[in-house]
């Protein structure tokens, strides 16, 4: 078997074989760019040594002899003491992935070639530069060992950095090119002894032998915990393996004419045509992003080295064309020669990214189904959010992790009970905690955001303050913070309650002070306050082209969850198609408690009758303003779904409030009528209790008010020229008996209301108990619609209450790479999502045409959307604010 490929072999679309940075070393070879000669080890190499515990039979002759022609090549060997051949061994799996092994670089060198090395630089150096050859090796071999120790042996890196430090200030200097040949020979010595120290052996001095280490480290590596626990996380497969790139090394550290940097075809950031990127003279890998010295602009690169530059730039230019995107570079100048050692698809911001995607439609290179898949409504999402104006000139003292987005500015408060006392009296707070705890849960609703210094993206933090859609920086793990004393300090700041911090949730970045906001221009031009042909917005000019060729792709339908008039009226400017979900049980809250109390304490059919009859003309009220809201448009209207004891006050006030007035003496048997029915109203398990249809059924009257107040408005709003398509929905059926009940006294009152109008009112049910989507093909046989509620499918489906587990246990779920996402954010396709399957499968069967939707707040969730895309699911329908995102995936989905 082929377990080793010469660059010269490979191409970019064997990422699976060479992972992704090997495939694209030899795209770049292939097209003739200067890359340093090498090969590849393949994941294959890698898994079979991994299923064995052993390097497979033949692996090591194939390096031996790929090794030998890289030798041959470059008319040198592998450490040979009088001109040795050096190479880096680089990590490259088919994902990029955190926690994998590091590149060691300089591979080769030991206590005779680091000599030769010093000799050829001399030589080959102008001599005005060349005082620096001996510095050259003696600094190259140094980074071998501090690499080779710290990844391949596991010595802890800050020993190393210790050592470093102490060469500086014994030469008082923070600048590591003030240490000359000298001081780095003592380095060297230093580093061997803590190498020693850690592994109880000698630095290995045989080359190969540092090669094999090294490469072995690389497989290893691909079971480090943090690689792991990333791939059950992001559902890669646990057996991919990794490739190893064994790569000839080039000099960025031979003096003022060498140098090392970064660029990318585009601005990553706006998107912008243009020249982007950083660049060090005199120095190698990493330093460029390490930011021990300052980089320069890579435009500068024009004046140290004109035809590198126009070289590189003729580069980018073939690179963006045959990739058809974006592509970040890394490269190095060895003595004015310009090498080429990495390219990739680069990473860019969400507001680049629909720029960069209309720009390549523009240029001819990829056409508006690409630009489509070149988007996603996550970046959407992350565009909406009121954003840090740019250029506001604050320096950020810390960067975490960004967990939840939006720009929140506000007071720091390092408990939530201070959060909730200063929110209270109307101030704007941030809550900043180590870590949050299900404790923290009403500090966090009372603050504008959430900033802690540990943590990453799945922390509590991180995964409530997502559900709550409130700004989150995780982990920023700069911040040294004080809670008893009520301060933290960071960059040498001491930061107490009360002062002002701003903190930005997609970036990470957290600053001192108030800095300015303002509003997404993407949701002004949803709103209509922004014209996408007249505006010189490049974002929203592309938002604008992408967003109208998802909706003429997409197949499914968009609605929107909206219980108001002005709720809908957004809904429809940022492109609705109808209301999905209409819930009705804020008809019964403020005024009109009074009236559910008076309906709930009712004791003879006339008490209840009047309640109700007093609350007919209200709800009908409501109706009729969102009928016309959506005019044109279908309307789901759940009926009431919730307990009314929600409606009731709770049981202690209630309690107290009685025994207070009676010690007063004051009449209160109405309050003790009401306490005894909150007392025999008490649930143990209200979601799982009597809600939903059971209400309507237990309850005479109540769904035929709502089913008549609904009709009444329906037949209102014809009388007023508009046109209404009113689709009554029951919640909670598990029985197609409930469903037949409610629906014979629903069809007589529509009946009756309708006479001979031609108003035609739909009757359907969600699907939200795991038995109605088992049992769909009879439920069908009663409705005319399904509209399944997912959330109460989750919690029934898994058995957890989202209320209670989200803040308990998600967190450990998360961390252990049960949960990829929270079921609550992104469906779960193989096991509620079964349920949907099953359920829209029978139902169709049952009664062709029956119409099929989504109302939990899945069918705002990108690949929720793809799911209910692929299931044939009709429409989804999400909150107001994610109908953009759920357009855009829907056409995503189609294409
Ligand atoms: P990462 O995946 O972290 O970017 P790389 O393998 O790209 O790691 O290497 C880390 C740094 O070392 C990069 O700056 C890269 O350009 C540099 N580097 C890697 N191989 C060589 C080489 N053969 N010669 C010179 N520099 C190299
Ligand atoms: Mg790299
Ligand atoms: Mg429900």
């Amino acid at each position: 078997r082929k377990y080793v490929y010469d660059f010269a072999e490979g191409n970019k679309d064997l990422k699976d074989l060479l992972g992704g940075k090997g495939a694209n070393l030899a795209e770049m070879t292939n097209l003739g760019l200067p890359v340093p000669p090498g090969f590849t080890i393949t994941t294959e190499a890698c898994q079979a040594y991994l299923a064995t515990g052993a390097e497979p039979d033949g692996l090591a002759d194939q390096i031996a002899g790929h090794l030998a022609a890289l030798e041959r090549g470059m008319g040198r060997r592998l450490g040979d003491p009088d001109d040795p051949l050096l190479v880096s061994v680089r990590s490259g799996a088919k994902f990029s992935m955190p926690g994998m092994m590091e590149t060691v670089l300089n591979v080769g060198l030991n206590d005779r070639s680091v000599e030769g090395l010093a000799r050829q630089a001399g030589a080959s150096a102008d001599p005005a530069a060349s005082g620096g050859s001996d510095r050259f090796a003696w600094d190259s071999y140094r980074r071998l060992i501090q690499m080779f120790g710290k990844t391949v042996c596991e010595v802890p890196g800050e020993e190393f950095e210790q050592a470093l430090d102490d060469a500086k200030r014994a030469r008082d200097t923070t600048d590591d090119l003030d240490l000359d040949a000298d001081d780095l020979r003592g380095l060297v010595d230093a580093y061997k002894k803590i190498f020693k120290e850690h592994t109880g052996r000698e630095f290995p001095q045989e080359p190969r032998e540092q090669l094999d280490l090294a490469i072995r480290a690389v497989f290893d590596s691909w079971n480090a915990e943090r690689a792991m626990v990333y791939r059950r996380q992001e559902r890669i497969p646990a057996d991919l393996g990794t490739a190893v790139n064994v790569v000839a090394m080039v000099f960025g550290n031979l003096g003022p004419d060498s140098g090392t940097g970064v660029a990318f075809t585009r601005d990553p950031a706006s998107g912008a045509q243009g020249i982007y990127g950083d660049y060090l003279a005199n120095a190698q890998g990493e330093d460029v992003v390490a930011g021990i010295r300052n980089t320069v602009p890579l435009q500068e690169l024009e004046r140290i080295d004109r035809n590198s530059y126009h070289e590189l730039l003729d580069y980018m230019a073939r690179l963006e064309r045959h990739y058809r995107d974006l592509c970040d570079i890394e490269f190095t100048i060895e003595h004015g020669k310009l090498w080429m050692l990495q390219t990739r698809v680069g990473k860019r911001t969400a507001a680049a990214a629909f720029v960069i995607a209309g720009q390549l439609v523009d240029e001819g290179l990829i056409d508006l189904d690409e630009a489509l898949h070149r988007v996603n409504g996550a970046q959407l999402a992350q565009l909406m959010f009121p954003r840090f104006q740019l250029d506001h000139g604050f320096q950020a003292v810390a960067t975490g992790i960004g967990a939840s987005p939006g720009a929140a500015v506000g007071a720091v408060v390092f408990t939530s009970a201070r959060a909730v006392e200063l929110a209270g009296e109307g101030r704007d707070v941030i809550l900043v905690r180590r870590e949050t705890n299900p404790d923290d849960l009403n500090g966090m609703i009372a603050s504008r955001g959430v900033l802690t210094s540990r943590g990453g993206k799945t922390s509590h933090a991180a995964v409530v303050a997502r559900g709550m859609g409130k700004t989150c920086v995780s982990g920023a793990d700069e911040l040294d913070i004080d809670v008893p004393g009520r301060r933290f300090t960071v960059a040498g700041q001491t930061v107490t309650e009360g002062d002002v911090v701003s903190i930005d949730g997609t970036t990470g970045k957290v600053y001192l002070g108030r800095v300015p906001a303002t509003p997404s221009e993407v949701v002004q031009y949803f709103e209509g306050e922004l014209d996408p042909e007249t505006t010189n917005d490049a974002l929203v000019k592309a938002v604008h082209r992408i967003m109208s060729h998802a909706d003429a792709a997409r197949r499914l339908a968009v609605r929107t969850n909206a219980d108001t008039a002005a709720d809908a009226a957004r809904a429809r400017r940022f492109g609705a198609e109808g209301i999905g979900l209409c819930r009705t049980e804020h008809m019964f809250l403020g005024d009109r408690r009074e009236l559910v109390e008076r309906l709930i304490l009712a004791r003879e059919p006339d008490e209840r009758e009047a309640a109700l009859a007093a609350l007919l003309p209200l709800q009908r009220a409501d109706f009729v303003e969102i009928f016309r809201e959506m005019d044109g448009q279908p309307v789901t209207v759940r009926l009431i779904d919730p307990p009314l004891h929600e409606f009731l006050p709770p049981l202690e006030q209630l309690a107290v409030d009685v025994a207070v007035a009676q010690e007063r003496g004051e009449d209160v048997a109405k309050e003790e009528a009401l306490l005894a029915a909150v007392r025999r109203m008490h649930e143990e398990n209200p979601m799982l209790g009597l809600r939903g249809v059971r209400l309507g059924l237990v309850i005479p009257g109540l769904f035929a008010m709502q089913v008549r107040a609904i009709t009444e408005a329906a037949v209102e709003c014809t009388r007023q020229g508009l046109r209404s398509c009113p689709e009554i929905m029951v919640p909670l059926v598990g029985a197609v008996q409930e469903l037949e009940t409610v629906r014979a006294e629903a069809e007589r009152i529509i009946g009756e209301v309708v006479g001979g109008s031609d108003i035609e009112v739909l009757i359907g049910t969600m699907i939200e108990v795991p038995r109605a989507a088992l049992t769909a093909g009879q439920i069908a046989e009663a409705a005319e619609f399904f509209s399944f509620g997912t959330n109460d499918l989750t919690q029934m489906g898994w058995g957890f209450s989202r209320d209670d587990v989200e803040g308990a246990f998600f967190w450990r779920y998360l961390e252990l790479g049960i949960f990829g996402i929270s079921p609550f954010e992104s469906i779960d396709a193989d096991g509620i999502g079964r349920l949907v399957r099953i359920a829209a499968e029978e139902g169709r069967a049952a009664r062709p045409g029956l119409k099929i939707g989504v109302c939990g707040e899945h069918g705002g969730d990108p690949d929720s959307v793809h799911f209910f895309h692929s299931v044939g699911l009709d429409y989804v329908s999400c909150s107001p604010f994610r109908v953009p995102v759920a357009r855009l995936e829907a056409g995503r989905a189609a294409v």
